[in-house]
This record gives C-alpha cells, sequence and structure tokens, in this order.
C-alpha cells in the first residue's frame, strides 16, 4: 500500500507541468473545451511516454524516451511561461517571431517580460523529474497487459486531440519556417524587382495606407445598401469616401487571391507572380513600406503572403499580449500609430492585414459589439443561419469600427494621404448559399464582390485632377490591383498599364475570369 501512496506522489510530480498549465487556462478563462483538449492531449502524451519509460528494461529506449518527455517538459513549460507573461497560447506569429530573433534578441525579450528565477524554477524541476525517470521503479508498471491498454488508448486519445498540442504547433511551425526560409532566396522576397523599370514618385511627402481586409462581402456591408445598419462609422464620413461598387476578388481563398491582388500574376498569366510585388514597386518608387499584420505568418495558406510581405521595409506579425485569446484588429492600431509618429520617414506607404471577419465570426469582435439579435432576413431560414448571420454582421460592424479608426487616424495628420480598403475576397453567409464561409467550388457572387473604398486627404485631392467620380461602377477584378495602387500611389514606371487601373481615364473593361472558361459577368 505504502508503494502506492509513493507512486501517487512521484506521478503526481511528474504530472506538475500539465496541472499548472490547466490551473492557467482555467485562471484565464480559456473555453472549457480548449482547456479539455489541450490537458487530455498533453496528459496522454505523458502518460504513453511514462509507460514506456517504467516499463522496458531497455536502456537506450528508456534515454530516448526521457529525452523526449524532457523536451515535451519543455514545451510545456515554454507555454506557460508564455501564458503567464503574454495571457496567451502560443501561437504562429509568437513561434515566428521567436524563429526570426536571433538569440542575443530572446535574451533581451525574456528579460523585458520575464522574471529572472523562472529559468531557474524550469531547470530545477527538469532535473528533478531526469531523476526520477532514471532511478524511481513504479510499481504499477508490472501489470504488463494493463500497460499495453494503456498505451495504445493513449495514442487514440492524443491523436483526437493533436491539434491543440503546442509540442506538435512548434515542431510544425519550426518545419514550415524552415520551408519558409529554403524559399527566402527567389526574387520576389527581394527589396526590388528587376523587371519594374524607371520606377518613379516625385512626392516629397506621403502617408499612404492599404488596409487588405479578410472575408468581408460587400453584400453585408450597409454602406453599400445591405438593409442592416453594419457601417454606422463608415456612413458617417460617406461624403468623404469612394465607394466602388463593382470590384471582385480574383480568387475566393486569401492567398490565391493575394498571390494575384499584390503581384503582377493574373488568370492569363499566373506566374507572372514572379516578375513583381506592390512591396517592390513601392521600395523602388522611394517609399519606405510596411506589412503589419494581425493574421499569422506560417503555414500552408500564409507562408506565400508572408514571402512576398518579406521584401517590405518592415514587417510586423501582431502577437496578443492582451489578455483575451482572441486577436482582434485593434491591436494593429498601435503599431499604426508608431509607423505614423516616425518622423524620420517622410514617404511611408503601410499595408495592414487585418483578420477581418474570418470564421469563426463570434471570434472576430468584442463582446460589447454583440449588436444584432434580431431574426435576419434569408432565404434558407434556420436557427442556426439566424445565429451565424447575426455573428457575421456583428464582425462585419466591428470590420467598419476599425476601418473607419484607420481613417481617422491618417486623417489627424493632416498630409498627402489615402487609405484604400478592399477585401481578399467576401464570404457567403445564407445570402446566396445554405450555408457560409468561402468555397471555390460553390463560389457565389457574394464569394467574389468586395467592397473597394477610398478615402482622400484634402492635401492629396489638391494634387489630383479631378476625382473618381464617375468611375465608381466600373467593372474591376483586383488580380490588376497592381497597377491601381501604383496610380493611386503617383507611382509611374514602364511597365504602367493605364487600362488596368480603375482610377485611370484610360480605364478599359475587361472580361472578369475567375476560373478556366467561366467569366464571372456572363454565369448565371
Ligand atoms: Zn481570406
Amino acid at each position: 500500500m505504502k508503494n502506492y501512496v509513493k507512486d501517487g506522489f512521484v506521478l503526481l510530480y511528474l504530472c506538475l507541468p500539465i496541472l499548472i498549465y490547466m490551473a492557467m487556462m482555467v485562471a484565464y478563462d480559456a473555453s472549457m473545451r480548449t482547456i479539455i483538449k489541450e490537458t487530455v492531449f498533453n496528459a496522454s502524451v505523458l502518460i504513453l511516454l511514462l509507460s514506456v519509460i517504467f516499463s522496458i528494461g531497455n536502456k537506450v529506449v528508456k534515454i530516448v524516451f526521457s529525452i523526449f518527455l524532457l523536451f515535451f517538459y519543455i514545451i510545456l513549460f515554454i507555454q506557460i511561461l508564455v501564458f503567464y507573461n503574454f495571457y496567451n497560447f502560443i501561437d504562429n506569429a509568437i513561434l515566428y517571431t521567436a524563429f526570426e530573433t536571433n538569440s542575443n534578441e530572446v535574451v533581451g525579450f525574456f528579460n523585458s517580460y520575464g522574471k529572472w528565477y523562472q529559468p531557474l524554477l524550469v531547470i530545477f524541476y527538469l532535473y528533478v523529474a531526469s531523476r526520477i525517470l532514471f532511478s524511481y521503479r513504479f510499481s504499477l508498471t508490472k501489470y504488463k497487459i494493463a500497460t499495453i491498454v494503456l498505451c495504445i488508448s493513449c495514442i487514440a486519445v492524443g491523436y483526437k486531440f493533436i491539434e491543440r498540442s503546442a509540442s506538435l504547433l512548434t515542431i510544425t511551425t519550426y518545419s514550415e519556417y524552415q520551408e519558409f526560409t529554403s524559399q527566402l532566396s527567389k526574387n520576389i522576397t527581394k527589396k526590388t524587382s528587376s523587371h519594374f523599370t524607371n520606377v518613379f514618385n516625385k512626392e516629397e511627402q506621403a502617408l499612404y495606407v492599404v488596409i487588405v481586409g479578410e472575408s468581408t462581402s460587400m453584400r453585408n456591408m450597409g454602406i453599400y445598401g445591405y438593409y442592416r445598419d453594419t457601417n454606422p462609422e463608415l456612413s458617417k464620413m460617406k461624403d468623404e469616401l469612394y465607394l466602388f461598387n463593382d470590384v471582385i476578388s480574383p480568387r475566393t481563398h486569401t492567398i490565391l487571391s493575394l498571390d494575384r491582388i499584390l503581384s503582377l500574376g493574373d488568370y492569363k498569366k499566373p506566374e507572372n507572380n514572379e516578375l513583381g510585388t506592390v512591396f517592390q514597386l513601392a521600395n523602388q518608387a522611394g517609399f519606405k513600406t510596411y506589412w503589419i499584420s494581425n493574421q499569422e505568418p506560417l503555414g500552408v495558406n500564409e507562408t506565400l503572403v508572408s514571402l512576398y510581405a518579406r521584401a517590405a521595409s518592415e514587417q510586423h506579425f501582431v502577437t496578443n499580449t492582451k489578455q483575451s485569446s482572441r486577436k482582434l484588429d485593434d491591436v494593429l492600431l498601435p503599431l499604426l500609430d508608431k509607423v505614423i509618429q516616425d518622423s524620420q520617414t517622410s514617404k511611408k506607404i503601410v499595408f495592414l492585414h487585418l483578420k477581418g471577419t474570418h470564421i469563426f465570426y463570434r471570434n472576430s469582435y468584442p463582446p460589447s459589439f454583440d449588436h444584432f439579435k434580431e431574426e435576419p432576413r434569408t432565404n434558407f431560414p434556420s436557427e442556426e443561419a439566424f445565429q451565424t448571420i447575426n455573428e457575421y454582421d456583428n464582425a462585419v460592424r466591428y470590420n467598419d469600427y476599425i476601418v473607419s479608426l484607420i481613417i481617422q487616424q491618417v486623417k489627424k495628420q493632416n498630409t498627402n494621404s489615402y487609405v484604400l480598403y478592399f477585401s481578399d475576397h467576401g464570404d457567403d453567409v445564407y445570402q446566396d448559399y445554405n450555408g457560409f464561409g468561402h468555397h471555390e467550388g460553390i463560389g457565389t457572387n457574394a464569394m467574389y464582390q468586395t467592397p473597394f473604398i477610398v478615402w482622400l486627404s484634402d492635401e492629396y485631392k489638391q494634387r489630383l485632377n479631378g476625382d473618381f467620380n464617375g468611375k465608381l461602377e466600373r467593372k474591376y477584378i483586383l488580380e490588376d490591383f497592381i497597377y491601381s495602387f501604383a496610380e493611386l500611389s503617383r507611382i509611374e514606371f514602364d511597365q504602367f498599364q493605364p487600362q488596368k487601373s480603375i482610377f485611370s481615364n484610360q480605364f478599359i473593361y475587361k472580361e472578369r475570369f475567375i476560373s478556366p472558361g467561366v467569366n464571372y459577368d456572363e454565369r448565371n
């Protein structure tokens, strides 16, 4: 009996990081679902490793698995410290920043946020744990069959909850980062492109802001005629805005769409994305360029955009330091402010990549924006539809607030400025089909119809011949964005094609192909 009590204490010691981590999640209000998933995953990994370590006699196996376990503990402790110091789960952006920074910066970073005794506690814990692993003999492990059954169930349970694993995230993010760095030799990541020639901008002072939205369909925007007032803030400044109302995204997925929007690639020549991007063009015109993103820097769907953004003079990926596991887009505002305040640089182009109205919609706005609660209009009535539409509309309303704050922030500077806002694509939320999200296979109009809104400062307008009225109805596809961007930013270059700029007097409508043989304007 005495042995079992001792076993219990030893086991408790070995479980300590998992228990601390669980307590921390509870203290910081993580959802019950997250707490359960995370804890079950961690517990099954721990039990599996302990069973092998304590029941197999082979010394090499024991050492190998003990190293696995120590590695697992280290990741848990990093997770705990990140949680303790930043109130957040380890995420892709935190890891990316960690991989990007050299060890000096990591130490500096830790000095400013962490406490000196934290690493000492971790080392002490790991030392005692490794003593236990190598010298303690559990009385429980003599039940061989029970141990095997336990191991198999741990593998099954762990596999089920693997998505929540910080250890796995660290490993996959690291391999994504390796893949990312292996592509950094590509021309597209360089500050300039040899394809662009005679690039020129004659301005001395400029603050240009391009807001790249996420999953926000024009169809749910009050300012574009949606029956609900999802744009109270932008509506207040409607007289100052140019609302282009027939702009579509080239694709309906972030990466596929931004690939074409930010680069020279288009439907006819997708491979031209290798030739140049908006960042390179702006750099060559003498602007300092910034990519400030509230999206993840790495991943199957993210890495390409980060590679393009690499050409920007500065890149910032937001990691959350607020007491919430949600990264709302207001985290971008202080970063924008910092860029604005930098008086060393006179010509700036800032790209802000929003989280926007990405699923799950209810995670992209704070509780104070839980505004629409009544039954919405839809051709596909169901409880799920009502709730999802309300959440999406709330997210659109929060997005309205963010975009208008950005415009206000720029307006206050009273300088030569524009703010341009569009979304990478839309989402269809029970508009044209019975469901929500963006899927190219379904590809409804709502998934392509993006807002395209321009605000201009007085100083900018003074140098503009005429205005954009009369151009707002133009049918435009964002794969030609680089030409509109160049014209709006007053960048001249040999390869400029005025017929592809929505702002140009020489604009010519072109057929808008969204997939092989499918012309957006001619499909039913
Ligand atoms: Zn997207």
